[in-house]
């Protein structure tokens, strides 16, 4: 059989968790059809020798709704192994959207997910206005990495009921038209409905998103559209408040999980966030008790803590202030010149002394960089490596017999690219594994596509390999390569992917397992319209393939664009 891609003398890691082998990988058009010592001709060969071959990483959890009009190659997950993604969580999504609404709908992104307005309206074609179109549009840009999609309850409920979906509960009308939407979306392809319920997920005026005025007989009546048509995850941006509130919300979404028999995802944290925080081990037990009743529960985590990242490049923790705000317009050089100077550092640094106090209000990405509260220098890291080993601000000032602010502005005189990291949640390494190793819990939660100059979670696949699995043995890399691959191809029934199998889709990933890491994250500036944000890439990948065709070699892209738009299975049955 003559072949397209002969991938050859590679160790395959097939993300069945299956203990590694020797052999070569023959492909044909977007199918691996030949598995072992190959003999085939083929049009091209490329020698994986001393390489991992693996499926390419599947991650579930990103906002690239609106990337993907115009960054072809899917960054910054492709980056890092990442061959296909689902967007569209936590209810934002740009679909449905009636054009008059679309300034509104960007400027919404841009609150919760710090994805530029002036990016959005430079770098988006909106040539659609309901879910399917929104999926045909995907389908039809070149793309090089693989993209589903879920329908957005906060996007759905705008579009069914105008601004009174700020405020009001919906009529028996706005509901019949919301599950009408929901029932098409599901038949076009969509991967599900998503939801928040999150207090950190605010308009642009500071009010609650859309999906969070919704009362729970709503989320019944649209899960249970889904329910019908037995097809569909939901997925939900969880109450984070914490104590009683956070029970509450969890016992009735068991409630919901139940009745409707759908798949639900949730994110899964371990916080100190909040009034009276739950424990992080309460949420493992719940997924446990769901599972015992009937329901079908995932929790979806992360590989390290969730960080506000602050730079002089992007956000300080001290840009609001009189003093620095003033400083903070100026030109870069200009900025460095005057923290240079004695004087303005001595206000500078009394200035500190004005900002809001700490206080129990739970603060994600966007609230930390845009409103901050005076820091916690022990819970606050300058950043050098991608090791978790960063020493505190509190350290090195303490060190240096410095106020901490002048530490940090004398580590940004030395370097332009230092990056202050505040962890948000899942400040412990052992919380994180406990989630980790949860076999009701998923190896996805970037968060890719958002936040995109307050927090870098994109590199989640390669942190997995690197800390997890080589610093710290904590998963075998075997193990791992099944976290980011079978388990959640498994979770979204991506029904040929996730494997290296025979008659499987060829997205793999080709890496060296003594070299593969995060690097460190830069603030750059190339959105469309110049707007900025965190950039981050990986070393020891060696080539990226999707649907055949190899998209990255030492992470420089091939200008193919063989990503396909990833129907659930609603649209099969339909
Ligand atoms: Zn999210």
């Amino acid at each position: 059989m003559a072949l397209d891609l002969l991938i050859r003398n590679g160790t395959i890691v097939d993300g069945s968790g299956a203990a590694r082998y020797r052999a070569d990988v023959g492909i044909a058009g977007s199918r691996i059809v030949e598995i072992g010592r190959i003999r085939s001709a083929a049009e091209r060969t490329v020698d994986a020798d001393g390489l991992i071959v693996a499926p390419g990483f599947i991650d579930g959890h990103t906002h690239m709704d609106a990337q993907v009009a115009w960054d072809r190659i899917g960054s910054c997950s492709c980056w890092h192994g990442v061959t296909s993604v689902i967007m569209g969580n936590c209810g934002f999504a740009l679909a449905p959207c009636k054009p008059e609404a679309r300034e509104w709908f960007a400027r919404c992104l841009t609150a919760v997910e710090d994805i530029p307005t002036e990016a959005m309206l430079a770098g988006i074609d909106w040539t659609w206005e309901t879910f399917p179109e929104y999926l045909a549009t995907v389908a039809r840009l070149p793309k090089a990495i693989n993209y589903g999609a879920y329908i957005g309850h906060s996007a759905l409920r705008m579009y069914a009921m105008g601004a009174r979906a700020l405020t009001e509960t919906a009529s028996e009308d706005d509901l019949a038209r919301m599950v009408a939407a929901v029932r098409e979306a599901i038949r076009a392809g969509a991967m599900g409905f998503s939801s928040s319920r999150a207090t950190t997920h605010v308009t642009p005026d500071d009010t609650p998103v859309a999906s969070r005025i919704a009362d729970w007989s709503e989320l019944d009546r649209l899960v249970g559209a889904m329910g019908e048509l037995n097809a569909g995850i939901f997925q939900v941006g969880p109450d984070i408040s914490g104590g009683e509130a956070q029970r509450a919300f969890f016992a009735r979404l068991r409630q919901l999980a139940v009745a409707s028999g759908r798949p639900v995802m949730f994110g899964t944290l371990s916080t100190r966030q909040g009034v009276a925080p739950n424990p992080w081990t309460y949420q493992l037990h719940y997924l446990d008790e769901c599972a015992a009743a009937g329901a079908r529960m995932w929790g979806q985590a992360t590989t390290r803590s969730i960080n506000a990242i602050f730079s002089l490049k992007s956000y300080l923790p001290f840009d609001v202030l009189p003093a620095w705000k003033e400083l903070r317009r100026l030109p870069l050089p200009e900025q460095k010149r005057r923290l240079a100077d004695g004087e303005t550092r001595r206000a500078l640094v009394a200035d500190e002394a004005r900002m809001k106090p700490r206080d129990h209000v739970f603060q994600g990405g966007g609230a930390a960089t845009t409103d901050p509260r005076k820091p916690d220098y022990d819970n606050l890291f300058a950043m050098k490596g991608v090791d978790w080993d960063d020493p505190t601000v509190a350290q090195l000032a303490a060190r240096r017999g410095q106020h901490p602010v002048e530490t940090m502005i004398d580590l940004v005189l030395a370097n332009d690219d230092q990056l202050f990291v505040q962890p948000l949640v899942n400040e412990d390494p052992d919380h994180v594994l406990g989630l980790l190793r949860h076999p009701r819990t998923l190896a996805t939660f970037s968060d890719s596509g958002a936040h995109v100059c307050q927090e870098m979670g994109s590199s989640l696949q390669t942190h997995l390999l690197s800390y997890w699995v080589r610093a710290r043995q904590a998963f075998t890399l075997e193990e791992a390569v099944r976290k980011l691959t079978f388990d959640n191809a498994s979770a979204w029934e991506l029904r040929d992917r996730g494997l290296v199998r025979a008659g499987y889709r060829a997205d793999l990933v080709l890496f060296d397992a003594d070299r593969v890491r995060p690097a460190m994250p830069t603030v750059e500036t190339d959105l469309p319209g110049g707007a900025r944000r965190l950039v981050q890439r990986a070393e020891g990948i060696a080539a990226t393939i999707v649907n055949g065709q190899v998209t990255l070699e030492d992470g420089k892209p091939t200008g193919r664009t063989p990503g396909e738009l990833l129907r659930g299975p609603g649209a099969a049955a339909a």
